[in-house]
């Protein structure tokens, strides 16, 4: 067990109450923990499932509790629930954590996870503009989509696409503004985003690139609640009467500001296991925490930026990653699976079992189309697509080393690629298939030739 007397901890405080921290909940009392169970949460809800906040937004009127789509129910698992005392400090040593609630309680344990998710991004000055991350939010956007109202969604990410499609179908007048010059950019590069462009038309949403917005003003006079104006950087004015600020989200760690070593992005740096990493960051400060007190620490779900043995350290903000990392997490804080940080090939050579190790994903279904993403696409891949739009179904292979002038070759002399990523577009009959390729833990390798040819089975492509 990874505590510093070498004992299963006798206590544990989990810091948030959504998935990742409901799912920490239950393996601990599945793999035996008996121990004092605290669970701090922060918005007063029982845990309930996001996704379908923005893509069930009019169909769902009730949140997807956890309790009903997982059988998590926190009250009976927690010796100490409370879900309106957010966490507000943290203070770890060498023989305990403190965890300072708002209501200015100190919860003491031998061990935290923290699972405090992310929360949305409203840049400075567009107070007038709501975001879509909770249960209220969604009822609030929900009450507020109706036919003719005009809702100016700023930012064309996967949130926003979702909401615009939904709303658009409603009735609604969309209006998407996007600073980038295609949707997606950023999450799925420059090419893919242009082909998903044709989208927003065909879905009567209209979609404005390539222009940032300055500010969101409250109003116009006598508009609804939350109507706004858009000031656009070229100066035109988009007026609202709601406005979805959809620009993204940051790892929910304000309150661990001065306590722990944060990444730029302020993720927590976590091993495979999802211990704590901070000795390692730049920004720990001067090795502050002793090695002991680190032992005591563990993030899973949007709040972390852990390590893969694929794909190397992977940001939080993966549904699939708050659902499975806290099994990991939890074994090995229990002691169930000893040096579960290690790469596979070491555990191997130590003769332990392999650790499942599942690759990031997202799924959306966005303007009339699904989408599933497995891997993490770079900047610097080259993208090549299996199949093409016109078809239907189709998908692209993001291509790790495109500047690679002597590729592998199979004997046929097809060149052999690593695929880093994997876009599935309305192909539901792949997505299994490619996700048991993704997730075998070492880098997927294929007949390229084979891999762009659609009647081709990928797992039949693959070297
Ligand atoms: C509208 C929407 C749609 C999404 N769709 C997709 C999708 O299609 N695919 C996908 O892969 N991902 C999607 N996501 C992201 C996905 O929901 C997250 O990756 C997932 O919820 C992460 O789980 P988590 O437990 O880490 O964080 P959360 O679900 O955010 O839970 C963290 C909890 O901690 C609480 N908390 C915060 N601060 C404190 C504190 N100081 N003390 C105590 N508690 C605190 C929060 O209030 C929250 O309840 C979507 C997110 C949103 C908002």
């Amino acid at each position: 067990m990874p505590s510093p007397s070498g004992q299963v901890p006798s206590s544990v405080v989990v810091v948030g109450a959504g998935l990742a921290g409901a799912q920490t909940s239950a393996a601990l009392r599945k793999h035996g923990f008996e121990g004092h169970l605290t669970v701090l949460g922060a918005e007063g809800l029982p845990p309930y499932d996001r996704p379908p906040l923005s893509k069930e937004l009019l169909k769902r009127t009730e949140p997807v509790w956890l309790a009903d789509d997982l059988g998590i129910d926190l009250t009976a698992l927690a010796d100490d629930l409370r879900l309106a005392d957010p966490a507000t400090r943290l203070e770890v040593d060498q023989e305990r954590v403190v965890v300072r609630t708002a209501s200015g309680d100190d919860v003491v344990a031998d061990a935290v996870v923290l699972a405090t998710g992310s929360a949305p991004l409203r840049p400075a000055g567009w107070d007038a503009a709501m975001t879509l991350h909770t249960a209220p939010d969604a009822e609030r956007l929900r009450a507020a989509v109706v036919p003719g109202m005009r809702l100016v969604v700023v930012g064309a990410g996967w949130i926003g696409a979702e909401v615009a499609g939904v709303a658009a179908g409603a009735g609604a007048r969309v209006t998407v503004v996007e600073a980038g010059p295609v949707p997606l950019e950023r999450q799925l590069g420059h090419k893919l985003g242009g082909l998903l462009a044709p989208w927003y038309d065909d879905a009567g949403v209209t979609l404005v690139t390539g222009v940032a917005v300055e500010k969101v003003l409250p109003g116009p006079a006598g508009g609804v609640p939350g109507g706004g104006s858009v000031v656009l950087a070229d100066s035109r004015v988009l007026e609202a009467d709601l406005v979805l600020a959809a620009v993204g989200a940051r790892p929910a760690t304000g309150w661990l500001a001065g306590s722990l070593p944060l990444e730029g992005t302020g993720g927590l740096r976590v091993n495979r296991a999802g211990r704590f990493m901070g000795m390692h960051s730049p920004t720990d400060p001067a090795g502050r925490l002793h090695l002991d007190a680190l032992r005591r620490i563990w993030a899973v779900g949007d709040i972390a930026t852990r390590e893969h043995p694929v794909f190397g350290p992977v940001p939080g903000g993966h549904w699939s990653a708050a659902l499975h990392d806290p099994e990991i997490t939890v074994r090995a804080l229990l002691g169930l699976d000893e040096r579960a940080a290690e790469p596979e090939h070491v555990r191997e050579r130590l003769g332990l079992a392999p650790i499942h190790a599942h690759a990031p994903y997202v799924f959306s279904q966005q303007l009339g189309h699904d989408l599933a993403l497995f891997g993490v696409p770079s900047p610097f891949d080259d993208v090549v697509l299996r199949g093409t739009p016109a078809s239907g179904g189709w998908g692209a292979l993001y291509l790790e080393n495109a500047l690679d002038r002597h590729p592998r070759r199979t004997p046929d002399g097809h060149r052999v690629a690593t695929v880093r990523a994997m876009l599935l577009v309305d192909s539901p009959r792949e997505v299994g298939q490619v996700r048991k390729l993704m997730n075998r833990g070492v880098p997927l390798e294929v007949d390229l030739d084979r891999a762009l040819d659609p009647t081709v089975k990928l797992k039949d492509a693959v070297v």
